[in-house]
């Protein structure tokens, strides 16, 4: 039973954002939905809500589908090429979404962008009355804005429905924040612990600034992690260091 709650261990945060880049869920190929990633990460979600008592909200990305900068860089107008981007991420929504109920997870997905048929439209107050219920809570569609990024709509839900930490999944076999690209310079040392300001003057490869900067006026701490690593989430939420805390 998901949702019994009975022998759930308390972790170290009552309520998360995990942020999925789309890219995870295309697996080897760079494009499209792999349904056994998606097996993988909802299975991951599945363990955390039955062992942990924790809320969990997840940001889902669309990269694996189309981005903007991909558009604009081939002359389309950035705004409308940002909006295909937003609609990927509702794709990977409802993949999600659905690869999770059939685990057993009851969800709710609320878009950023109006689209009544397939999902709720995101209403802050109903998605912690979702959380509260035991549901887990997709947001897509980003924060329904051009010129953002799903990790600023990740660190903007969480600040909003008050989470105790955003958990930014990383797909690319970095395991968390280096001080230069570890697959570039065999220099790169990895970083257990960083503070905001170091993040945005450094320019280290965590999240986008605009991301860094909410979750640091809000006092939000980040952990950057290998989302691929099976059981990492529930390492975190056990209080192993894992991955790079950005505070
Ligand atoms: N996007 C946007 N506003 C947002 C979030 C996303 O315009 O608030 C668009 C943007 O074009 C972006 C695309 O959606 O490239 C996919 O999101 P993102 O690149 O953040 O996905 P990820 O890298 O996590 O797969």
């Amino acid at each position: 039973m998901i949702d019994g709650g009975g022998n759930r261990r308390s972790g170290r945060w009552d309520r998360i954002v995990l942020k999925l880049s789309g890219e995870a869920f295309a697996g080897e190929s760079s494009y499209g939905i792999d349904g056994e990633i998606a097996v993988q990460i909802a299975t991951e979600i599945v363990k955390v809500r039955s062992e942990f008592a924790v809320d969990v909200a997840i940001v889902v990305g669309g990269g694996n589908i189309w981005r903007g900068m991909t558009g604009a860089g081939a002359g389309m107008d950035r705004a409308q090429a940002d909006y295909m981007g937003m609609l990927a991420t509702v794709i990977n929504a409802l993949a999600l979404q659905d690869t999770l109920e059939r685990l057993g997870q009851p969800t709710r997905v609320q878009t950023a962008i109006g689209m009544a048929q397939v999902a709720e439209p995101y209403i802050r107050r109903r998605a912690v009355r979702h959380l509260e219920k035991g549901r887990v809570v997709i947001f897509a569609a980003g924060t329904g804005n051009p010129f953002f990024t799903t990790d600023t709509a990740a660190a903007l839900r969480a600040v909003e429905i008050e989470a105790g930490v955003l958990l930014k999944g990383t797909h690319s076999g970095t395991d968390g924040i280096y001080t230069a690209d570890p697959r570039a310079d065999p220099d790169a040392e990895k970083l257990d612990e960083v503070r905001y300001l170091d993040v945005l003057s450094q320019g280290l490869k965590a999240m986008d600034s605009t991301a860094v900067s909410l979750c640091m006026d809000n006092e939000l701490p980040i952990v950057v992690f290998d989302l691929m690593a099976p059981g990492n989430v529930l390492a975190i939420l056990d209080g192993h260091s894992i991955g790079t805390l950005v505070s």
